[in-house]
C-alpha cells in the first residue's frame, strides 16, 4: 500500500520459521531501499538486541500510556508481553518512501488489513514442524515454558496462512530470501499495490494517448 510513496509489506511468521534473520537478509542486499517499522514491546531485549533498532523496548506503564493516548494503530498480547505498532512513526516512514517492512503477529496483520487493505501480506512458514523446535531450541533465548508457550502459539498461527498473499518458506536462507525479494518485485508491479503499476495508471499512460497511441 502507498502511502506519500513507500510500499508497506506486511510480513508474519511463527517463532523458529526465521522470519527475522530473513528480513534482516533483506535489508542488508538492500539498505537503501528496504527499512523495517520498528514497533514497540513490553518484552525485555535478547541479547544482542538493540533499543530502537530491534523494538521500542517499553515499560508495561509506558506502554498502556501511549496505547491509551492512541499512539498505536494495532496492539495484541503476544506470549504475556504486549506489542503495538506506533501510527505516526508507520505513516512517516511510508512518506519517505521505498519499501517498508512491518512485522507482526498474526493479529496484528489481521488489524492493519483494515487500515491498509492492499499491502501485501507474506507468510514466512519453516519447512516442517519439526524444524521450528529445533530452530527455537537453537536459538535458546527462551527458557522451557517460553519455548513451549511459543510452540503452541505457532500451531495456532499456520492455521491462518491462508489470510495472506504470499508464503515463503524458509528452508535455506539464500532462496528464501531471492523469493522474498520476489515477491516484493511482484508487488511493486500489481494493481493496486505498486507504485510503477499505479503511475501508469495514474498518468502515464496518456503520454502513451497523446502521442496518438491506441
Ligand atoms: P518476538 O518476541 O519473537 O520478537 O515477537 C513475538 C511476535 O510478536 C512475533 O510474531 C512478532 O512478529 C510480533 N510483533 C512484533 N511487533 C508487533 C506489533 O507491533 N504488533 C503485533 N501485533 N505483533 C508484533
Amino acid at each position: 500500500m502507498h502511502r506519500g510513496g513507500g510500499l508497506l509489506v506486511v510480513i508474519s511468521g511463527p517463532a523458529g520459521s526465521g522470519k527475522s534473520t530473513l528480513i534482516d537478509a533483506l535489508i542488508r542486499a538492500h539498505p537503501d531501499r528496504v527499512r523495517r517499522a520498528v514497533t514497540a514491546t513490553t518484552r525485555p531485549p535478547r541479547p544482542g538486541e538493540v533499543d530502537g533498532r530491534d523494538y521500542h523496548f517499553l515499560a508495561r506503564e509506558k506502554f498502556a500510556e501511549l496505547l491509551a493516548g492512541g499512539y498505536f494503530i494495532e496492539y495484541n498480547r503476544f506470549s504475556g508481553n504486549y506489542y503495538g505498532t506506533p501510527r505516526r512513526a508507520l505513516v512517516d516512514d511510508l512518506g519517505r518512501g521505498g519499501v517498508v517492512v512491518l512485522v507482526i503477529d498474526v493479529h496484528g496483520a489481521e488489524a492493519v488489513r483494515g487500515f491498509f487493505p492492499e499491502a501485501p501480506r507474506i507468510f514466512v512458514v519453516p519447512p516442517t514442524p519439526g524444524e521450528l523446535r529445533r530452530r527455537l531450541e537453537k536459538r535458546g533465548t527462551e527458557d522451557r515454558d517460553e519455548m513451549e508457550r511459543r510452540i503452541a502459539i505457532a500451531e495456532g498461527e499456520m492455521l491462518r496462512i491462508r489470510e495472506y498473499n504470499f508464503i515463503v518458506v524458509n528452508r535455506h536462507l539464500p532462496a528464501a530470501l531471492r523469493d522474498l525479494e520476489a515477491v516484493i518485485h511482484v508487488a511493486r508491479r500489481s494493481l493496486p499495490l505498486g507504485r510503477e503499476a499505479e503511475e501508469w495508471r495514474g498518468g502515464r499512460f496518456s503520454e502513451w494517448e497523446d502521442g496518438g497511441f491506441v
